[in-house]
């Protein structure tokens, strides 16, 4: 009986796994995920042991909706997922990757730990894995991340560092830790000894204070002067401790005066960082500062094709596709999970692939994405970001200065809520459907054109999402 439960749980486990690596990549799967165990299902609880409180921390923090609600897919009696720590779970292991699809073409790439296991031991507890599907051929360029894409493509192909640091900001899931592997396989192509350190902001943290705790920092020290390339993803998460801080500056500065590159991603720009240590933050902006802005209907859709041609055996329909485009807007993470998502429940479940199915497998998501800004808030925040009027919104003035902050208003209800073209006419004093429509076209006209526009778009749509 005892016998039975351990493996349906083992089972259900195994699944959930299978699909949540699916949705977060390799790399992110290898670090957090992996060394999860299934403790127990009490009820409609399951308890999941991490190996050490900051981890399971982590987990909790970042993953545990996603967790509970796959588990949910599976079995449908779960409700809650609890962490715990537990001993017997096994200590998170970096792996090298699988090699990445080309690796035929390219026999010469290797996995991060492994090229530079060989001169140094220590490399590949530190280095996170290179995900194998984040290459710049698979990256999807458009306007809202061409001059990040150039960025990046110029610091892998260089014999020196063309900028150093270079710094990549945007919100979350719009390709910023998708860049940055890319820029460690191209690395690696031409030549595989280069020591390559990609890690979190986090890891890195975690990982200075366990060196400082076994009394390993010098060590630590050596290791990170090193390498060739050293990327720190998401270091937002570096502020405040301070001595963390100090050494990440001074490994910073050095490495900049061996001549070695620099790759930074951050949420925000450098100068946003308030955490940071003002000489910190001036520093980060010395070299490059490339930002990626939020995705568009154009580019949300061609990365759902790009994505939907790789599957083998998976035809999905174009309306699908628009479908998820249209309404998945808030990153392109989100996006992919949902595509994924759909994917599964037609493979697995052998489910259509129809809009109903997509519908029903999605509401979280899209119920999220809906819920997530009004038009009256977008409305309130271009008053007061343009020093206007509540009533110049449904004004019927047409003079520049109350029309275009109008029509960024449009342009952001269309953007980020899912209300219609009609629908937000009516809300904007009555205007007619194709008035939205203009208004729209515009305003994505002139951010290609005008970048105080494409400044203030941003400004506005980053506070409304934050
Ligand atoms: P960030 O680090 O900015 O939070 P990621 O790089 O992790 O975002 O991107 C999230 C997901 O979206 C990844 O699976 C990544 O491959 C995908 N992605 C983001 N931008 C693009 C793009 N332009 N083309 C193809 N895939 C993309
Ligand atoms: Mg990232």
């Amino acid at each position: 009986m005892l016998v039975t439960a351990v493996n349906e749980l083992e089972q259900q486990w195994r699944a959930v796994r299978d699909a949540l690596r699916d949705e977060v990549g390799d790399a992110a799967y290898s670090t957090w995920l992996e060394p999860l165990v299934a403790a127990e299902v009490d009820g409609d609880r399951v308890v999941i042991g991490a190996p050490t409180p900051f981890l399971r921390d982590w987990v909790m923090q970042h993953y545990a909706d996603r967790i509970r609600s796959v588990w949910q897919h599976v079995n449908p009696q779960v409700r809650r997922v609890a962490l715990d720590v537990r001993k017997h779970a096994v200590a998170p292991v970096v792996r090298p990757p699988a090699p990445p699809p080309n690796a035929s073409v390219a026999p010469a790439i290797r996995p991060a730990s492994d090229g530079a296991a060989r001169s140094h031991p220590l490399i590949e507890d530190y280095s996170a894995p290179i995900d194998p599907r984040f290459t710049f051929d698979n990256f999807v360029v458009a306007k809202s991340n061409d001059f990040a894409f150039a960025a990046a493509k110029r610091v892998s192909s260089a014999d020196r560092p063309p900028f150093n640091p270079l710094f990549l900001y945007s919100g979350v899931g719009l390709g910023k830790t998708h860049l940055m592997h890319a820029i460690a396989w191209e690395i690696r192509r031409q030549d595989p000894d280069r020591r390559i350190v990609y890690l979190s902001a986090e890891k890195f943290m975690y990982q200075f204070v366990r060196a400082l705790t076994t009394n390993s920092t010098l060590s630590f020290k050596d290791l990170f002067r090193s390498v060739d390339l050293l990327m720190v993803d998401d270091v937002q998460f570096i502020g405040g401790k301070n001595n963390t801080q100090e050494e990440f500056f001074h490994t910073f500065n050095e490495l900049i005066e061996r001549g070695s590159q620099i790759v930074i991603s951050a949420d925000r720009s450098p100068s946003d960082l308030e955490d940071l240590e003002e000489r910190v933050r001036s520093r980060l902006s010395w070299g490059l500062v490339a930002d990626i802005h939020p995705t568009t209907y154009e580019l949300r859709l061609g990365i759902l094709h790009s994505k939907a041609a790789r599957m083998p055996n998976v035809v999905v329909p174009d309306e699908l596709l628009q479908f998820l485009a249209e309404r998945i807007t808030s990153n392109v993470r989100e996006l992919e999970g949902a595509l994924n998502r759909v994917v599964h429940q037609s493979t697995l479940l052998g489910r259509p692939l129809t809009l109903d199915v997509a519908q029903d497998v999605l509401r979280d998501v899209l119920r999220a994405n809906e819920k997530r800004i009004t038009i009256e808030e977008i409305q309130k925040a271009v008053v007061a970001h343009y020093n206007l009027k509540p009533a110049d919104m449904q004004s019927k003035r047409r003079s520049r200065v109350v029309a275009r902050p109008r029509q960024v208003a449009m342009y952001l209800a269309k953007q980020l809520t899912p209300r219609s073209l009609p629908e937000i006419g009516r809300r904007f004093g009555g205007r007619d459907h194709t008035t939205v429509m203009h208004a729209v076209r515009k305003i994505e006209e002139l951010m290609g054109e005008d970048d105080s526009i494409l400044r203030d778009v941003d400004a506005l749509r980053r506070r409304l999402q934050g």
